[in-house]
């Protein structure tokens, strides 16, 4: 079979690779059908994760359809179309039984990770049983790709950790799909204020489109002064960080209200600043998290239902063997006006 293989930071290669087998009977074989391209495959692509080795295939994000599923696999069988979650879930070791799957002993963020991943024409999916979804038949498999990844996390990380609550004033501070998955998730809660806050003005015109009530450009304008100028000076309730660089997060310290809490989802490579001489006095909260999926059956419903369209995050369509050119639209985003790329397996 063909795959997106890691051979080193900058180097990638679409190649001939050993179809996977079965290793563990609770493992399936999922034939990809869609799958997409992360943040986090760039921060690889980067050298940013180094325990992803040389000759690893990426990818953690998919839709499918079980080519052979392990002899232990009792929920899927051949032929089964799924949907591959970003996070592997042994469901019986002691963080799985708490819902934390990320922190799995035996899983969590493997795929394309510690294992090989999903940009390939055939995946291993250990613990098939509760690391895969069940896809209603006739679904729209675009559009639940967006629910391997990014939806759970922009509303796990982002909206459920910043307790965002009817009336809130929330602010999001990078416009890239995992702050747009914040966005839509957290108008389920019907905050009075939804400010986006990013340096590219068309991220903002799509926020905007996507139902934020306030768009501030921070390389063009001081956004500590404008939101506080939309608040009334009192800051935002809920900050949610979806960028991952010191200058957001302290930005983030600066917009929040009295009471407020500041939802961390941004990857970090390098330590920031906690102004707790400003903070100390302000009862915020301050959370961190990396993505449980808990949540992808309720967003599943939602995105079936149509109260979610997850389908607008996506910009760009390719064929999964087109995928080196994929690459390169994803990380020229700013200049492709791209926000997810669809990868089809043809
Ligand atoms: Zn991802
Ligand atoms: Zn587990």
């Amino acid at each position: 079979m063909k795959a997106l293989v890691y051979h080193g930071p900058g180097e990638k290669l679409w190649e001939e690779k050993p179809k996977p087998s079965i290793l563990q009977p609770t493992d399936a074989i999922v034939k990809i059908l869609k799958t997409t391209i992360c943040g986090t495959d760039l921060h690889i692509m980067k050298g940013d994760v180094p325990e992803v080795t040389v000759g690893r295939i990426l990818g953690h994000e998919g839709v499918g359809v079980i080519e052979e599923a392990g002899t232990a696999v009792t929920n899927f069988k051949k032929g089964d179309h799924v949907l591959i979650s970003c996070i592997t879930s042994c469901g019986k070791c002691d963080y799985c039984r708490r819902g934390m799957y990320s922190h799995c002993e035996n899983g969590g963020w493997i795929l394309g990770h510690l294992i090989d991943g999903t940009q390939a024409e055939y995946t291993r999916i250990p613990f098939a049983d509760t690391s895969l979804y069940h896809i209603p038949a006739g679904s729209d498999e675009e559009a639940l790709v967006m629910l391997s990844d990014i939806l759970p996390t922009g509303f796990e990380c982002g909206v459920l950790n910043g307790q965002v609550k009817p009336g809130d004033i929330v602010a999001i501070i990078g416009s890239g799909p995992i702050g747009l998955a914040a966005l839509l998730t957290a108008q389920f809660y019907s905050p009075s204020e939804i400010i986006m806050i990013d340096p590219d003005d068309n991220r903002l015109a799509v926020a905007k489109k996507f139902g934020a009530t306030q768009i501030i450009n921070n390389a063009k304008e001081n956004a500590i002064e404008k939101l506080m100028q939309l608040t009334g000076k009192r800051g935002a309730d809920a900050v949610i960080e979806a960028v991952g660089i010191p200058e957001t997060f302290e930005l983030c310290q600066s917009l929040v209200a009295p009471g407020g809490r500041i939802a961390n989802i941004g990857v970090h490579g390098k330590s920031v600043t906690l102004h707790m001489e400003t903070l100390w006095a302000q009862n915020i909260t301050i959370t961190t998290r990396l993505v449980d999926t808990v949540t992808t059956p309720m967003l599943l419903k939602t995105v079936q239902s149509g109260k979610l369209d997850s389908k607008k995050l996506i910009t760009h369509h390719f064929k999964l063997s087109e995928i080196v050119q994929a690459y390169d639209t994803f990380q020229h985003a700013g200049r492709e006006k791209a926000l997810k790329v669809i990868l089809t397996n043809e």
